[in-house]
Order: structure tokens, then C-alpha cells, then sequence
């Protein structure tokens, strides 16, 4: 096979009436760009049926690959699994295995099911079933075929993005690694999180190693300033994956290593700042001020929960060691028992459509005498990311006194 291609589809009323963001796509056209394929079109398509199946069929005489997502639901709007048949020219059939499976899904939810979700089980003809382990719609995974010529492979995958997600890692991308690979190979993916540089910075850091033609491949994405570099490994073997997952990993921290700070697609700032406070056995807590509170909503949902005594929010604070440490040991002031505080100091006001730099002051205070650091940040951006910056900035600094704090010991 030559390059393969592919094509991503997102099906759904409430994304082309603009009500939701495909957010699908984007994440689908990062995955198959990492098994090296080349996503050619993406196309977005509402709840029509003849819409859907001239997409489908559209789409079938162009790409080796089809991903859908969305419109596998039981209700009347969800259309995916018939356009799809239509398209093909193949019958809807029952598959037995996909009904117990919907059937358990409800009994264990101790409910009946509706005789409605009896049509999540139907396949066209020679379709494969895509496992779903978190809701009831399986997916379709169906190679069309149009006067006997072998046209696309699709696979169908449901809009809620958690099960969309997970299905595509755990069964599509080894099943088109299997079909363009010819053999066996297994796929193992890490994320390394980072965080206090821009995008173009850890591009030239990372020079080659963001390469397409490079293997394993190192994706690089950014979301309200945390980068996240993905690193996809393809090999005979899980051990195989394992050494080049762990080579890249020694190369990103060599070239980049004072921004990393943990690995995994969820682990966040406030993850890392816990883990050093748990090896410490310490708590935190935090005042805030201005308009708004980001830091104690993070942290407030990091486990252990012990760790985070609570956090303040106020319109104004004195940051001398004097009065925080005053506040720390008082008693009825809803922070007593933290060894640390955090202060975010200038959440700006984000009424405006512009982009905004604040001017912010960050304390870290602890009981004893040389426990005491301050820094004043200008941080500008986006309304819609700035105080997400501004709390992750602030995250950052308590994680970089902490460590400055285990050095003295
Ligand atoms: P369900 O069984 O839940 O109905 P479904 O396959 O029919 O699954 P949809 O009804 O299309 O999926 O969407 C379910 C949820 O996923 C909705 O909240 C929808 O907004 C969201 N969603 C659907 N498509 C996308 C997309 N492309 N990007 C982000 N979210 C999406
Ligand atoms: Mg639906």
C-alpha cells in the first residue's frame, strides 16, 4: 500500500449548528497522523440521512480509511448505522454477541432495556464489532466494496468523546496498524506534560525529534500553555515499544527537562505539586484573589484530598510572611494545619473579547524563616485561557519553591 489516506467525519446537528465544537476531529486527525497516515479530508455532516450517506459514499472513493464519530445512539436522530449500510449496499443484520453485550450493559445498571436499543446491535452485513466498554453502542468497523473492487475500510465510532477515545486506541489503531503493517505490530503510546515555555521554544528544542519521518513519532500539542509531547512507539513487541519509548523520553528530558513535569494524558500541575507535597507528607493551601479561583478548584479535585486543606478567595491580601504565617496558625481561619501557602495574587477581570496582561504576585510562605518566596509575573492571552495560565503559572512557582525547599532540606 502506498501512503495510506484517510478521512474523519463528524455527524451531528450540534456541531454544524455550531452548538458544540468537534472536538473528535481534531483528536482523530492527531492519532491516525501518528500510525503515519495522511488524513486527507475531514468532513462535517448534520443529522440527514441522505447527507450521511452521500458523505459516506463520497468519502469511500477517496481515502483507504473512513473514521466516523457520532449518530450511533439508539434514539431517531442517530443515523450513522444505516447511512453507512446504505452506503455499502450491504442489509442491516442482528449480531447476537453485540445484543448480550447491550443486554449486560443494562442489567448491570439494574435496568430494563428499552426495545428501542435493540437497533445498537445491528451490523451491516460482514461488519466487524468495535468493543464499547463504557456505554451501550458498539462500533461498526466495515471494509465497503463497490462492484466486487474493494473501496474503504470504515470504522464507526460514537460522539461522546471518552468512548470514542478509548475505542480508537484500543481497537482501530491496532486493527489499521494490522492492515497497513501486514503483521502483528503493537502500538504503546506516552504523553510527557510541560509547562513554561511557548510552543515555538520546545519546537527548537526539540529540533529533529518532532520530525514526521522520525520513529518513534513526537507530537506536540498545547492546550492554555500546558505542551503535551506525545511519543508513539511501533514495534514487534511490548519491550520493543518500552526501549524506544524510553530513549525518546531520555531525549526530551536532556533537551527540555526544566519544563517537564510528569507524564500522562491527564496529569496536570496540581498532580505534580500533590505528589511532592504527598513524598513530603505536607499540606497546602491557597488564597486567591481578584477574579478568580482556578488553583483551588484544581486543586480541591486531586487525590489524596488530604493534602489540600482549602483554599481562600478574596479581593485583597497582604502577602507580608508576617500576616500570612498569622493566618496559617490561627485557628478559625479555614487554612490552620497547611504547612505551605500558596497566594495568587491578580486574577484580572476577562469582560472583553481582547487579550489582557496581568500583573500578577505570587507568594509561597511556610512556617520557618527561610521559607519565604515572591515573584511578580506579567502573563498576558486570551480571556479564555488567561486565568488557566495565571494558575498554572502560579502552580508552577509553588512546585519550583517546594523543590528549592527539599534542596535545603
Ligand atoms: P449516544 O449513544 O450517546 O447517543 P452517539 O454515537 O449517538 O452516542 P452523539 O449522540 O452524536 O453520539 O453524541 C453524543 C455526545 O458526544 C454529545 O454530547 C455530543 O455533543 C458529543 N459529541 C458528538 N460528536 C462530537 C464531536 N465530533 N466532538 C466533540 N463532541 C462530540
Ligand atoms: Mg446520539
Amino acid at each position: 500500500m502506498q501512503t495510506p489516506t484517510a478521512e474523519v467525519i463528524a455527524i451531528g446537528d450540534e456541531m454544524t449548528s455550531g452548538a458544540r465544537l468537534d472536538t473528535n476531529s481534531q483528536w482523530l486527525c492527531q492519532r491516525l497522523g501518528e500510525l503515519g497516515i495522511v488524513v486527507r479530508f475531514t468532513t462535517m455532516v448534520g443529522d440527514q440521512m441522505q447527507d450521511n450517506v452521500d458523505v459516506f459514499r463520497n468519502a469511500c472513493n477517496r481515502v483507504d480509511f473512513v473514521v466516523s464519530t457520532g449518530g450511533l445512539g439508539p434514539t431517531a436522530d442517530d443515523l450513522t448505522r444505516d447511512a453507512i449500510a446504505l452506503a455499502c449496499d450491504r442489509p442491516l443484520v442482528l449480531s447476537e454477541s453485540a445484543l448480550r453485550h447491550i443486554e449486560s450493559m443494562f442489567k448491570n445498571r439494574q435496568r430494563e432495556m428499552p426495545p428501542r436499543n435493540r437497533v445498537q446491535a445491528m451490523f451491516p452485513e460482514g461488519a466487524l464489532e468495535i468493543h464499547n466498554p463504557r456505554g451501550t453502542a458498539p462500533g461498526v468497523d466495515v471494509t465497503a466494496t463497490f462492484d466486487g473492487r474493494r473501496a474503504s475500510r470504515i470504522f464507526a465510532l460514537p460522539g461522546v468523546p471518552a468512548e470514542m477515545m478509548e475505542m480508537f486506541t484500543a481497537t482501530v489503531a491496532p486493527r489499521i496498524v494490522d492492515e497497513i503493517g501486514g503483521g502483528r505490530l503493537v502500538i504503546k503510546n506516552a504523553v510527557i506534560k510541560c509547562f513554561g515555555t511557548g510552543e515555538s521554544d520546545m519546537e527548537a528544542r526539540l529540533g529533529e525529534m518532532i520530525s514526521r519521518s522520525r520513529f518513534p513519532r513526537v507530537g506536540i500539542t498545547v492546550s492554555a500553555a500546558t505542551i503535551s509531547l506525545r511519543i508513539t512507539a511501533q514495534g514487534e513487541t511490548e519491550a520493543v515499544c518500552d526501549e524506544m519509548l524510553r530513549q525518546t523520553r531520555a531525549e526530551i528530558l536532556a533537551s527540555a527537562g526544566e519544563f517537564v513535569f510528569g507524564e500522562g494524558e491527564t496529569f496536570e500541575l496540581q498532580h505534580a505539586l500533590t505528589e511532592l507535597l504527598v513524598s513530603r507528607n505536607q499540606r497546602i493551601a491557597t488564597i486567591e484573589s481578584g477574579y478568580g479561583s482556578p488553583v483551588c478548584h484544581w486543586m480541591s479535585d486531586v487525590e489524596p484530598r488530604e493534602t489540600f486543606v482549602g483554599g481562600i478567595v478574596t479581593d485583597h491580601v497582604d502577602h507580608s510572611a508576617a500576616s500570612l504565617r498569622a493566618r496559617m496558625a490561627n485557628p478559625d481561619s479555614g487554612i490552620t494545619g497547611a504547612d505551605w501557602l500558596l497566594v495568587v495574587d491578580g486574577y484580572p477581570s476577562l469582560k472583553t473579547d481582547d487579550d489582557i496582561i496581568a500583573n500578577l504576585v505570587f507568594t509561597f510562605c511556610g512556617q520557618a524563616q527561610e521559607h519565604y518566596w515572591q515573584a511578580h509575573q506579567r502573563l498576558g492571552g486570551h480571556p479564555g485561557i488567561l486565568h488557566s495560565r495565571i494558575g498554572k503559572a502560579a502552580l508552577a512557582f509553588a512546585r519550583s519553591c517546594l523543590q528549592e525547599a527539599c534542596k535545603m532540606g
